[in-house]
């Protein structure tokens, strides 16, 4: 067996592509190790959207190097990720210690790349945008690394937010056949999976042709499409990440009718000011936000509603960032991360001008953060007393502790038997503390 070490950075499209890297890597007989240190290839799968993403990769680059040469340049580095898609090369002839740049949408070639490297022939960079064909050449076999299995439904984004590099690191909205997704479902529910995570940057857009075999056939969304996999043996179901102008009646009707979808929604709002918004390309204003959380709290009324905010993007004002203020009052979220903007290389914001001042925009994140979690604690107290469904997960930090979470996603530690690690089970919340919930088996 060879060593393989992958360490994962960003959202959960990454955490995703590490699982499928191993399951590629594995009929050569690359098999998952603890450190770098005991690892024949270690790859750095990179994120490409917070700030300083490239500097940081550099530096572990150096420590990578340092290891590569104690092991007397026998160890392989790979750059995947979207740091790989938006640097290329650049990446090799800064850091020659890299053997490999993969992109994306490319490391299904990782076997490929491996022998030509061994070969010392062709190339070690590959940045191709080729999505459909990167699903169709996956392993059909997935390997679990928990109870909760990540599904990849959709990739890239058509949408063009200001601000943001998915769109030119992840490529166009790409998505995959309802018949390849329902097999891949299949295998994870067979592996034993309790819940499946449908994900891609902008999964709600996920639209494609009913399967094969459903009568009717015709034109699916994501609705419909979580209606099918429920029938298959997992206890839950989640989706992410959301853009609010995708949140169509299907799904919104699938929070309503089926109990298997967990009643919590990660829907990005960014900013609460029309100004704002507008000059994000957000194709949306506040108010639209508001109108659709209210449909979605009709269909489900305890959903717990999480958000993404950036604050000090280029001219907000202060009447921009209060409209912020006042749409989280008027919303009242369960938890949500919050981003003081800063710029992306190529992106149309980079180059906006009235840039925010850093003492300003720190104020503004400072204000966003603890109002955000004065709602965070309100929701997570407003728990203590009842009885929960809980999927464990694993073993908590402390000792005879596992850690699970509720349908609205919020960790809850229990002493218990690990025994319990992949079941759901009933616990009485008994206490907060700063990040998680406590309880007992009911
Ligand atoms: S919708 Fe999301 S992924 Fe697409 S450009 Fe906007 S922020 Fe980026």
């Amino acid at each position: 067996m060879r060593g393989l070490f992958i360490k994962t950075y960003g959202c959960q499209a990454n955490v995703y592509d590490s699982e499928r890297m191993r399951d590629v890597l594995a009929p050569l007989g690359y098999a998952p190790v603890e450190a770098p240190e005991a690892a024949d290839l270690v790859i750095l799968n990179t994120c490409h959207i917070r700030e300083k993403a490239t500097e940081k990769v550099f530096s572990e680059l150096g420590r990578l190097k340092e290891l590569k040469q104690a092991t007397g340049g026998a160890m392989r580095i790979a750059v995947a990720g979207c740091v790989a898609q938006a640097e290329g090369e650049e990446i090799m002839r800064r850091q020659p210690a890299v053997d490999m740049v993969v992109g994306p949408q490319a490391y299904h070639r990782l076997p490929e790349m491996i022998a030509r490297l061994s070969r010392q022939t062709g190339d070690a960079l590959d940045v191709d945008f080729a999505a459909e064909e990167k699903f169709d050449a996956l392993p059909t076999s997935r390997e679990l690394s928990g109870p909760s299995a990540f599904l990849a439904v959709q990739e890239g984004c058509d949408k063009f937010c200001t601000f943001c590099v998915v769109p030119y690191t992840r490529g166009a909205e790409f998505s995959r056949s309802a018949d390849a997704i329902m097999a891949e479902a299949r295998e994870l529910a067979s592996k034993g999976a309790k819940e499946i995570v449908l994900i891609g940057q902008n999964v709600n857009a996920w639209h494609g042709a009913a399967p094969a075999s459903q009568h009717g056939g015709g034109a699916w969304r994501l609705g419909d499409l979580i209606r099918c996999v429920a029938r298959l043996g997992f206890a839950r179901i989640r989706y992410t990440t959301s853009h609010p102008r995708d949140m169509g009646d299907d799904l919104i009707a699938a929070h309503a009718d089926n109990p298997k979808l967990m009643p919590y929604l990660h829907l990005p709002v960014q900013s609460g000011s029309d100004t704002v918004l507008e000059a994000m390309n957000r194709q949306h204003t506040g108010d639209d936000y508001r109108r659709l959380v209210e449909r979605i709290r009709k269909s489900r009324p305890d959903i717990a509603m999480t958000s993404d905010f950036i604050v000090g993007f280029p001219g907000e004002s202060d009447t921009d960032f209060d409209a912020t203020m006042q749409l989280v009052r008027d919303i009242g979220y369960a938890t949500a991360f919050s981003f003081k903007y800063s710029k992306r290389p190529g992106t149309p914001a980079s180059t906006m001008r009235k840039q925010v001042a850093e003492d300003v925009k720190a104020a503004r994140l400072d204000a966003l953060q603890k109002l955000l979690l004065s709602q965070q604690y309100a929701f997570d107290d407003s728990q203590i007393g009842k009885i929960m469904p809980v999927l464990f997960e694993k073993v908590a930090r402390e000792e005879g502790q596992i850690m699970g979470r509720t349908p609205y996603l919020q960790p809850v530690h229990v002493k218990t038997d690990a025994a319990l690690i992949g079941q759901v089970a009933s616990v009485k919340i008994e206490k907060r503390t700063a990040n998680s919930l406590h309880g007992v088996l009911a």
